[in-house]
Order: C-alpha cells, then sequence, then structure tokens
C-alpha cells in the first residue's frame, strides 16, 4: 500500500515540561531557517517513498511545531509538494500550545493550510499548569479556542491529562466540564506517567507524590469516558473522543497498521512491515543531514511474534475492536463476564470489542490474546 501520510517532528520548545519525556530541543527563539534547510533534505532522502503520492494527511507533531510560524509552517509544506501531491480534503494538523495562537497567528495557520489543530490545553487549573512547567494559563486556552475559529479553523482537539497527584487539588470534572464549555471536535487523554529523567521523576525520587493513584486513574478515566459520551462524543479509541466523523484520521492511520513516513528528529517511519526511527537529538539530526549522512538510528522488521501483538493490540485499542476465531471464544466470554468486553456479531464473524473498565486492562488483555495466539501457531 502506498504511503498517504507525513508525520513532520518539530522539536522546540520554550521550556521542558515537567513530565515530559519527549524528544525536544529547548529554544527561546526556534531556529525555523536552519530547521527548514535540513527538513528539505530529510525529505530529498525519502523521495523514493513519497514521490509522486497523494497525502490525505500530514502532521506536524513535536515539541511545538507552532513555534515555526505561519511562515515555517508554510515553507515545509511547499517543501513536501516539491515531493508529493497533499489530497484537497487532507487532514493536516498542528500542535499547537495555547500561547502560540492568537487571532493573527490562527488566520496565518489557516492561510498556510492547517484545518486541524491539536491544542495542549492540559487543564483549566492555574495551580496545575504551573506544576506541570505549562507556559500558558487557563485563560488563554480559552482564548486560543476562540482565535481558531475566527481564524477559519474548527476542527480542534484538546489535549488534557489526567490523573495528577491529589496535593495540587486539580478537579477532574471540573476541567472535563471547561473542556466540554468549549466544544472542541475531539479530546485526547493522557493520563500521567513518570518517566525517567524527566522533573517529576527526580521528584518522586525525593519522596514527592507526583502521580494520582491507580484509583484516581481509573476512576478518572471513566468519569472521562460518562461526560464524553454523554456529551455526543464518540469513545473511538482508549485515549480520544471525536464527534460524529471527526476521529483523528492521521492517528487512526497508525492503529490501523497503515504505511507513514514520519520526518524529524525521533521521528518513526513504517512500511507495512518494517519500523524505523531517527535519530532523537536535533543537534545530531542537523549534523547528519548537513554532512549528507542518514538520519536513521535504527530499525526492525516485524517478526511473527511482533506482528500478531501489534494486530491484538491496535485492533483492542480502538472501537472497532478485533476478529476473533471461534476457538478463542471462551476466553473472550471470561472477559464478557467480567464487563471487560462485549462480542459483536458472535454466531457469524465475531469481533471483540473492549469496554471502558476492559481498556484500563488494555496491555494485558492484549498480552493474555497475544500470547494464546503464538501458542496456537506453535502448535499448529
Ligand atoms: S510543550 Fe509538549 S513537547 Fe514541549 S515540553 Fe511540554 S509536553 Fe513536552
Amino acid at each position: 500500500m502506498p504511503t498517504r501520510h507525513l508525520y513532520i517532528h518539530v522539536p522546540f520548545c520554550a521550556r521542558r515540561c515537567s513530565y515530559c519525556d519527549f524528544s525536544i530541543a529547548v529554544r527561546s527563539t526556534a531556529p525555523v531557517d536552519e530547521y527548514l534547510t535540513a527538513l528539505k533534505a530529510e525529505l530529498d532522502s525519502v523521495a523514493r517513498e513519497i514521490d509522486g503520492r497523494t497525502l490525505e494527511t500530514v502532521y506536524f507533531g513535536g515539541g511545538t511545531p507552532s513555534r515555526l510560524g505561519a511562515a515555517g509552517i508554510r515553507e515545509a509544506l511547499a517543501a513536501v509538494r516539491d515531493h508529493a501531491s497533499i489530497a484537497g480534503d487532507a487532514e493536516i494538523t498542528l500542535e499547537a500550545n495555547p500561547d502560540d495562537i492568537a487571532d493573527i497567528s490562527a488566520s496565518r495557520f489557516h492561510a498556510a493550510g492547517i484545518n486541524r489543530v491539536s491544542l495542549g490545553a492540559q487543564s483549566f487549573d492555574d495551580s496545575a499548569l504551573k506544576w506541570m512547567h505549562r507556559t500558558h494559563d487557563s485563560t488563554q486556552i480559552g482564548e486560543a479556542v476562540q482565535s481558531l475559529r475566527r481564524g477559519g479553523i474548527e476542527n480542534i482537539s484538546l489535549d488534557l491529562i489526567f490523573s495528577l497527584p491529589p496535593q495540587i487539588g486539580r478537579s477532574w470534572e471540573y476541567d472535563m466540564a471547561r473542556t466540554l464549555d468549549l466544544e472542541p471536535t475531539h479530546v485526547s487523554l493522557y493520563g500521567l506517567t513518570v518517566e525517567p529523567k524527566t522533573p517529576i521523576y527526580r521528584w518522586a525520587s525525593r519522596g514527592v507524590i507526583v502521580q494520582g493513584t491507580e484509583e484516581t486513574y481509573e476512576r478518572e478515566f471513566l468519569a472521562a469516558h460518562d461526560m464524553m459520551t454523554a456529551a455526543g462524543f464518540d469513545h473511538y479509541e482508549v485515549s480520544n473522543f471525536a464527534r460524529p466523523g471527526l476521529s483523528s484520521r492521521h492517528n487512526s492511520a497508525y492503529w490501523t497498521a497503515e504505511p507513514y513516513v514520519g520526518i524529524g528528529p525521533s521521528a518513526h517511519s513504517f512500511d507495512g512491515s518494517t519500523r524505523r526511527w531517527n535519530v532523537p537529538a536535533y543537534s545530531a539530526w542537523i549534523r547528519c543531514l548537513g554532512s549528507g549522512g542518514s538520519v536513521i538510528e535504527g530499525a526492525e522488521s516485524l517478526s511473527e511474534e511482533n506482528r500478531r501483538f501489534e494486530e491484538v493490540y491496535l485492533g483492542l485499542r480502538t472501537r472497532h475492536g478485533l476478529a476473533i476465531a471461534t476457538d478463542e471464544m471462551n476466553r473472550i466470554r471470561t472477559w464478557e463476564l467480567a464487563g471487560w468486553a462485549v462480542v459483536d456479531d458472535p454466531l457469524e464473524s465475531p469481533r471483540v470489542r473492549l469496554t471502558p473498565t476492559g481498556w484500563l486492562r488494555l496491555d494485558s488483555l492484549a498480552a493474555d490474546l497475544a500470547a494464546r495466539r503464538t501458542e496456537a501457531a506453535t502448535a499448529a
């Protein structure tokens, strides 16, 4: 299947958020010209995979891609069009921080070609935002949403983080209500995890409580499901909600194992059987491209076992679920009885879908089913 999806990683951030372990480059001013020169060189290096293709999605992720500015985004898209067509109805997403969006920048991003913005809101509680080292306050989230709409961008996703530590006093229900007040088309949730080399990891190693309990995680995840679905959103993937017809087309391509090309530091690509990834550090990425070298740090061909696990894991994380064999039904029935799954069309072509309580156990259920499939394949 030809590549129809392009991811562009833009690593610049004003500072590192307290929970973030992404590949970023902290810069007070983004070195836009240097970045674009390297990006064009990398586009040339992946020409074989994208030239002559028609892209259905382009996703600027980060980092904080909005720090490239509208002129930078326009130039990046022009460089993409030197290689591939971008479909007239393509989804072109920009991740943005609320403090990078005002009336002028919103209309310029729209004029540059952006038609979907994923806004890093995270919380509407100013104490929580401060604790997270975010660069915006709660007022700026609503202002950014209104600016985007005035600028012609209606397809707006909000990112929120749940399971924060109790001492911050953040109300998850209040944050969800404020989110719904802004009437986004899409909401992505992230349960806070403590990753090595992050500020909260260092705080935790000094004994500070830096995340909610398992009970908090479960309660807030299920409360989000109830509030969002009552408001008419589809809970279409374990961490994502969308108005009908407005699921993220780019991310859906990942979850259905479609090929994609990723460029920029740390970006991953997948051609249907092999996954590769770029060097994570911005300085190394610039150096490799400047000297005509490869930015690919590693690659792996999916083994049968990997492929089996991915098929199960990706299928179970979406509301479309996974086709199952009749001899797997007994196992799946135990999930059903526990309230973790439902089985559609059990007699003709059974498919299992996880419920919200099942999604809380996604990793272990996927591992269980994949292991059984491996056993069955080995025995056959
Ligand atoms: S803005 Fe996003 S990418 Fe940048 S440090 Fe914060 S969480 Fe990480």
